[in-house]
């Protein structure tokens, strides 16, 4: 057997960056995917109608653009047919009154519009964003690097040395803040407020969570410098780039093919077998799974006790529903100014999103949830025939586990039946309608997808939960996945823990597929 020959358990955007990295190295590379389309959150389909292509999971591709993985791999990516497009306007809040306030990625513009809503509040927004800026090569250092490493042992001791023991201390503490802090004494529009509170969401967080403010800075940044991409045809292209590329260079990928066992002797893993029981010989393994799957079905056999007990308390985050439209014509806001906008959370703000995410952490369908409200044509106009549209909701404060309705109105006993999930999605569905000319009558077809159904086409999505594991700071970095963890070491020699229940966490960053491939000598 070839002395360096992977196997890749899954294929999501982490295995194929982990592939594709290996591959071009001149490794031999296996990708062995369980379901019978590649790509695992990256899926776009023709969900409602036929024309219609929908990215039915995750679209938004701004975390691959600015990560190291693009930098490693974009070109390659490009030349395989992998193109990204942009909008102007990555983002904005649409209240229930009708006030609105849209990011542009330009921050001249930016600090001009919002110091004219409330003096003071762009000046805040220049020396949040700056800050992210001017502390950049820290910040992702800490956010996307190997922690257990020299390198950032390195970057800490040089950030120690510059700003004082006392001065990093202070860093950590601004790093620790909670959003609903960062913008309640940061800024005084509540439109600024509401535009920021929703984004902690998207990276697990709630506005009252540690750390939730910090990454509300960063998501900022990234999306005033490198907007809201989203890719030519729908994140499935970036799957086939990826495959072309993989393939390119030597390595193979199967899909049907579910990884029963990992296979080991003497503290080393030698392959895995298959759910048919064929065998498939490897010198290292990247499993792209949650440790419930690690630990409890890959290596049931394994005498592995500190994993398995903390594979017991790994905690799960709320879960994900998703809710897609065909629709006629491209929407008319009743707002102006929406209509070029990529992501549009329609919320009221801090105290609403709080509202909506506590009431999901408990089991509960939202009252008023946070709807987040992608318009890929807009960016991407092969989404769809001509003069028609297409729409991605996202509602990430749904309930992982299923235990009643906070507004008393949809009778459940727990399960995502059809019935909840299209309730649910006609709440979500009347709150859209109230901010769009006719949408009764420009609404083709809609799909929904539930936590259940996420996880049925993908059953890293446990509970519905699109993130991998709950994201707070107990269960982040240096503790992901578990408190002694050291990055995607596991106890076994060749094999390696990579997916978004590892450090750098989730995302389409490709993060722990990409330090993977590093520590594996690409
Ligand atoms: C609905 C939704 C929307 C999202 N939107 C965005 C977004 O717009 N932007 C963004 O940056 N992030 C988004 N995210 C988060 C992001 O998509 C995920 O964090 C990321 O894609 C996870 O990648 P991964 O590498 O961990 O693997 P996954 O994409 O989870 O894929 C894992 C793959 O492994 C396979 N697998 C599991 N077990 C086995 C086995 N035993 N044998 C073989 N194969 C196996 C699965 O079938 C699956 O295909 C979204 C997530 C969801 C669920």
């Amino acid at each position: 057997m070839d002395r360096k020959s992977h196997v890749i358990i899954g294929s999501g955007i982490n295995s194929l960056v982990a592939a594709a990295m290996l591959a071009v190295k001149g490794d031999r590379v296996t990708v062995l995917e369980r379901e019978a389309t590649l790509g695992g959150c990256m899926r776009t389909e023709e969900a409602t109608l036929p024309g219609f292509r929908h990215d039915v999971m995750a679209t938004t591709f701004v975390l691959f653009l600015t990560g190291p993985a693009w930098a490693a791999l974009g070109k390659d990516l490009e030349r395989h047919g992998l193109k990204l497009c942009h909008a102007r306007h990555p983002t904005a809040v649409l209240r229930p009154d009708g006030s609105s306030l849209v990011l542009a990625t330009d921050r001249a513009a930016n600090i001009a519009a919002w110091n004219a809503l409330s003096p003071g509040d762009g000046d805040r927004h220049a020396e949040d964003v700056g800050r992210v800026e001017r502390d950049a090569p820290f910040l992702f250092g800490l956010l996307g690097g190997a922690l257990w490493s020299r390198q950032t042992a390195k970057l800490v001791g040089g950030q120690a040395w510059k700003r004082g023991p006392r001065g990093l201390a202070e860093w950590f503490g601004h790093a620790l803040t909670p959003a609903r802090a960062w913008l309640e004494t940061g800024y005084t529009s509540p439109l600024v407020q509401a535009l920021w509170a929703p984004w902690g969401l998207h990276a697990g967080l709630t506005p009252e969570a540690p750390t939730s403010g910090q990454m509300g800075r960063v998501i900022a940044f990234a999306l005033e410098a490198a907007g809201a991409p989203v890719v030519e045809g729908g994140a499935g292209r970036a799957v086939e780039a990826f495959a072309r590329l993989i393939e390119e260079k030597g390595g193979s990928i199967r899909t049907n093919a579910d990884v029963a066992r990992i296979v080991h002797a003497g503290g080393r893993v030698t392959g895995v077998e298959l759910a048919g029981g064929e065998h498939v010989a490897a010198t290292s393994i990247l499993a792209s799974v949650t440790p419930g799957q690690l630990y409890g079905r890959l290596l049931a056999d394994a005498d592995l006790p500190r994993e398995k007990e903390a594979t017991r308390r790994f905690q799960h985050g709320r879960g994900n529903f998703q809710l897609h439209y065909a629709l006629d014509r491209p929407p008319e806001w009743l707002t102006p100014g929406l209509e070029d906008v990529a992501l549009i959370h329609l919320t009221d703000g801090i105290d609403a999103v709080s509202k909506s995410a506590n009431e999901g952490e408990r089991g509960m369908l939202p009252e008023m949830p946070t709807i987040c409200v992608g318009q890929p044509h807009r960016l991407d106009s092969s989404r769809c025939p001509e003069g028609k549209a297409v729409l991605w909701l996202q509602i990430p404060d749904g309930p992982r586990v299923l235990k009643g309705d906070a507004k008393g109105e949809i009778e459940t006993d727990g399960v995502w039946t059809d019935e909840v999930r299209e309730r649910f999605a006609d709440r979500i569905e009347a709150i859209l309608a109230r901010h769009i000319r006719d949408f009764a009558s420009i609404r083709l077809a809609r799909r929904a997808y539930s936590p259940a159904d996420l996880k049925a086409m993908n059953m890293n999505l446990v509970g519905g939960d699109p993130y991998g594991g709950a994201c707070g700071i107990d269960q982040f970095f240096l503790w992901r996945p578990f408190k002694h963890s050291r990055g995607g070491e596991t106890p076994l020699k060749g094999l390696l823990h990579i997916g978004a229940s590892t450090h750098p966490g989730p995302g389409l960053g490709g993060g722990s597929g990409f330090l993977a491939a590093k520590a594996l000598g690409a």
